[in-house]
C-alpha cells in the first residue's frame, strides 16, 4: 500500500516530469499541536529515514519534505493504523480508531469537497484512492506519527504522497474540519496534478479548508495582508512564491500571500480563473511548462500592473 523508495530532492518532485511510479514522498503537516494556531502546513522530507537538521526548526512555519523513511518497515505493515471503521465514500478510504458513520456531515462534505475542486479547477476527478487516518485520542495519532516519521515535528494533521499512495493522518479533534479539508485538498490535487507547484498547492489548500459559506474567503490572512501594507512591510510578487523550490523556505507570509493570489485569480474575473484553470490543465500534461507570472504578464500587462490589482484585492477585502 504504501511505497517506500527514497528520493533527494523534493525541488524534482515539483518541477520535473516523474515517471509513473516514481511519485515523490511528500508531506503536508498542518499546524503544530504546540504552537501558533495560524501557521499552516508543511511539506517535509526524510533522508535516510532521518529528518534534515533543519526540520527540527521553527516548527510551526514553513514547510518541508521528507524522502521516505527508509529502513522502516512499510507502512502497508503496520500494526496499529486505525481500522475499527472502515469506510469507502467517493473517492475517500476512511479508517478511524473509533465508529465513525459513512453519513457524518463532515465525511458528505469532503466527499462533496472533490466536485467543488473539479468544478472551480476544471479539472478531471479522479478515482485515486484518498486514506483517512483518524485516531480518536490525540496521543495515540502523535506516537503513530513519532513511529512511522521519526523526527516530524508535531503537528495537528499531515499529508503523505508516496509513489503509490495518497493519506491523510489526523486527531479527530476540535479543528478537523478544517484540517481535513485543507488535507483532503492536497489528496484531490495530487491525484490529478501531482506536478502542481508548492506555492498553488498550499494556495489551493487554504482556499478549499474554509467551510464553504466562506466561498474561499480566507479573512485572517487578508487581515494580515492588509497589515503588511499599511506597515509598507509587504508587496505582492508572484514571482517570489514560483521560486521557491525548498518548503522549508515557506514563511506565514508566504502561505497568505500563496492564498491571496490564489483568491484574486479565482474570485475576480473569469479571464483571470481561466487562465488558471489552463495553468492546472498544462501542469497535468508537463510539469514543464511556462509559470504563471509569464501568463499573466501576456494577459494583463507588467507586473507592476498585477501587483497593483492585487493590492488592490487585498484592501477590498477587509474594507
Ligand atoms: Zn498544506
Amino acid at each position: 500500500m504504501f511505497g517506500r523508495s527514497v528520493y533527494s530532492s523534493h525541488f524534482i518532485s515539483r518541477t520535473m516530469r516523474v515517471p509513473a511510479g516514481l511519485r515523490m514522498p511528500s508531506v503536508c503537516l498542518l499546524t503544530t499541536l504546540l504552537a501558533s494556531a495560524t501557521a499552516g502546513c508543511a511539506h517535509t522530507m526524510l533522508a535516510n529515514g532521518r529528518p534534515t537538521l533543519d526540520a527540527f526548526d521553527d516548527v510551526f512555519s514553513g514547510s518541508r519534505q521528507f524522502t521516505d523513511a527508509a529502513g522502516l518497515p512499510p507502512l502497508s505493515m503496520a500494526n496499529d493504523l486505525p481500522k475499527k471503521t472502515e469506510r469507502r465514500v467517493g473517492q475517500l478510504r476512511i479508517h478511524a480508531d473509533f465508529l465513525l458513520a459513512g453519513q457524518h456531515r463532515l465525511i458528505r462534505e469532503l466527499d462533496t469537497l472533490r466536485v467543488t475542486l473539479s468544478q472551480e479547477l476544471d479539472l478531471p476527478v479522479s478515482d485515486e484512492p484518498i486514506h483517512l487516518y483518524l485516531f480518536a485520542d490525540l496521543s495515540d495519532y502523535q506516537t503513530f506519527v513519532q513511529r512511522h516519521f521519526p523526527g516530524f515535528p508535531a503537528r495537528r494533521a499531515c499529508f503523505i504522497e508516496t509513489d503509490t499512495t495518497l493519506a491523510v493522518f489526523a486527531p479527530w479533534q476540535e479543528r478537523i474540519a478544517e484540517d481535513l479539508r485543507h488535507e483532503t485538498t492536497h489528496g484531490y490535487l495530487h491525484a490529478v496534478v501531482p506536478g502542481i507547484p508548492l506555492w498553488l498547492d498550499e494556495g489551493l489548500a487554504e482556499f478549499f479548508e474554509l467551510p464553504q459559506p466562506a466561498d474561499g474567503r480566507h479573512q485572517p490572512h487578508a487581515d494580515h495582508l492588509a497589515g503588511r501594507l499599511l506597515e509598507g512591510t509587504w508587496q505582492p510578487r508572484i514571482e517570489r512564491l514560483e521560486a521557491l523550490e525548498d518548503a522549508a523556505a515557506m514563511s506565514q507570509d508566504h502561505y497568505a500571500e500563496s492564498w491571496c493570489w490564489t483568491h484574486w485569480l479565482l474570485r475576480t474575473t473569469p479571464a483571470r480563473r481561466r487562465l488558471l484553470e489552463t495553468y492546472l490543465s498544462d501542469l497535468r500534461h508537463d510539469p514543464v511548462t511556462p509559470p504563471l507570472s509569464a501568463r499573466l504578464r501576456d494577459m494583463e500587462g507588467p507586473p507592476a500592473v498585477t501587483t497593483a490589482a492585487v493590492r488592490d484585492h487585498v484592501r477590498d477585502l477587509v474594507e
